[in-house]
């Protein structure tokens, strides 16, 4: 359900022109913007507004969020939102921005601030709870996506998940065959990468951290999908099929077959 409100606001928030200054940001460190057709650049510009505008935005460790965290931020989650809107990630209400790698509370210990992550973080996306992410690391992967990873479409791809159960229980793809298919091969897929971490195996599109457990995998398939694209669909092809049913876009068109 959308309110009628929010839809009016953000109607007018849409009816504004794109600030000039920000597509001095979007193409300075938003890589995939310049590989976008124009049609899907227009709608990563309306959808990063919409977050823009309707999320808290928190500094921490000496951070005064500018405009052009929240631009850089903002547009590279809007990428998973370019097949539809998914409510512009409704249960985020908070993305809070760190200078670089941070520790933070963990669930575990009923998030008590004694006891923090035992690993600094690039980051982390909570549960009906905020983004938290590492500046340095937005910036380094927004502006280079060849490395594969990318952490704003991670913790982004996360919320989304924790949100329409995507792990748990597969995604509605108005396909009853695709959505048949999707529980089965993200399973086979994540056991699989499970036994070649443990057997020491490398992989370039998925990190030990990934065979965690299943929304590890999918978050970082998210990314490898995003960024990898044609090496991605080689290697997974069934895996690049769900994925680009689910976010409605086939990324490796952008790359022109490279990656
Ligand atoms: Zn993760």
């Amino acid at each position: 359900m959308l309110f009628a409100w929010l839809r009016t606001r953000r109607r007018r928030l849409l009816a504004d022109p794109f600030p000039h200054w920000w597509t001095g940001h979007l193409t300075r460190n938003v890589a995939h913007f310049a590989l976008l057709p124009e049609a899907s650049r227009a709608r990563v510009r309306d959808a990063a507004r919409v977050i823009i505008a309707e999320k808290r935005w928190h500094g921490r460790e000496g951070v005064f969020v500018t405009e052009e965290m929240k631009v850089t931020i903002a547009a590279q989650a809007a990428l998973l939102l370019l097949g539809g809107d998914h409510g512009y990630f409704r249960p985020v209400k908070d993305v809070v921005v760190f200078p670089t790698e941070f520790r933070t509370p963990v669930r575990d210990d009923g998030w008590e601030d004694d006891r923090l992550s035992e690993v600094p973080l690039a980051g982390r996306a909570v549960d009906r709870g905020p983004v938290l992410l590492a500046w340095d690391e937005v910036l380094r992967e927004g502006r280079d996506p060849a490395g594969g990873q990318n952490v704003v479409i991670h913790e982004f791809a996360h919320q989304l998940d924790f949100d329409e159960g995507l792990s748990a229980d597969g995604p509605d793809l108005g396909d009853a065959a695709l959505e048949a298919r999707w529980r089965p091969a993200f399973a086979s897929h994540f056991e699989r990468h499970e036994r070649d971490v443990a057997a020491g195996l490398g992989n370039p599109l998925f990190t030990p951290h990934a065979a965690d457990d299943e929304y590890e995998f999918f978050a970082n398939a998210s990314e490898s999908f995003y960024c990898r694209p044609a090496l991605f669909r080689r290697r997974y092809p069934e895996l690049y099929q769900l994925l680009a049913a689910y976010y409605r876009v086939d990324p490796a068109e952008w790359f022109g077959g490279g990656r």
